[in-house]
């Protein structure tokens, strides 16, 4: 277990938990990213860096994060999906905020299915390369394909905004306007884009949202992306409440150098600290 700059303690009282679900059973191509939370942990090393963020907020002193270790991912992929509804249900139980580090995408649909649950309405936006809103995949409706197909018609989030889309099927761009999912596709981002949203907000990132040249440790590696600087720079836009996080499909594999799970560290860091400002604001209010 590391520390994200030295950020995280061993308290029983929290603001924010880091959950670890080292799982990528449900990815279609390669495996791989079931060893995603080792490596982000392993990169959060306070040898490397501090804990502070970009905009001023000291993790280590402003806060208390702990990290929950992993949760345990043998047998069946339903007994999986319940222990990750079971930790994270936790987590908000204690009034706090999960970060969830991942595994592959497939992950974030049981997440939801108790961040819904906890929260009256919430909005969503999901950075990634991929809408992941295939129906099924091969005939496999919970693949990491499909997270956000399944989310949107359970009625699991009021508004879904998708960043960094790259690789848009017609079905799926059917699929979107079915469900007035905002696809903003990197053929049409600028540099400015501001969002904003009205309910509390849950983050979804999957690094293949960012290009190849920023973080090439993913399995579905697709050029043209965001850059680690655009991504950072729309979270830090964010006026919303923001009540959890997934960072998914690092593949350690692919990462020799780690410049992905680099990536995944900084922005769990800057949403953290997001996290912060912003439930400090809501309390001054
Ligand atoms: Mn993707
Ligand atoms: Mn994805």
């Amino acid at each position: 277990m590391t520390d994200f700059g030295g950020a995280v303690q061993e308290k029983s009282r929290y603001e924010l938990a880091i959950i670890g679900v080292p799982f990528d059973e449900k990815s279609s191509y390669l495996r791989g990213s079931a060893g995603g939370p080792a490596a982000i942990r392993a990169s959060s090393t306070g040898k490397a860096r501090n804990p502070v963020t970009e905009l001023g907020v000291d993790l280590e002193h402003d806060t208390v994060i702990v990290d929950l270790g992993d949760i345990d991912t043998s047998g069946d992929v339903d007994k999986t999906f319940l222990r990750i509804e079971t930790a994270v249900a936790a987590v908000i139980h204690k009034k706090a905020k999960p970060i969830i580090l991942g595994g592959d995408h497939s992950i974030t649909y049981p997440i939801l299915k108790v961040v819904a649950g906890a929260w009256r309405g919430v909005d969503i936006l999901h950075f990634d390369a991929h809408p992941d809103l295939y129906e099924d995949l091969y005939g496999d409706r919970l693949s990491h394909a499909c997270p956000f197909a399944r989310i949107m018609e359970d009625g699991l989030a009021e508004s879904l905004v998708q960043v960094g889309v790259r690789a848009a099927t017609s079905e799926q761009r059917t699929t979107a306007k079915r469900h007035g999912v905002r696809m903003i596709e990197m053929k049409d981002f600028r540099d400015d884009l501001s969002l904003e949203f009205t309910r509390p907000l849950y983050i979804s990132f999957d690094l293949d949202a960012l290009d190849p040249a920023f973080a090439p440790g993913v399995s579905h590696q697709e050029a043209g992306g965001l850059t680690t600087r655009q991504a950072i720079d729309i979270i830090h836009r964010l006026k919303a409440k923001i009540i959890g996080l997934d960072v998914v499909e690092l593949n350690p594999d692919r990462d020799p150098s780690g410049i992905t799970a680099s990536a995944a560290v900084k922005i769990v860091k800057e949403v953290a600290g997001m996290m912060i400002r912003r439930s400090r604001s809501s309390r001054r209010a």
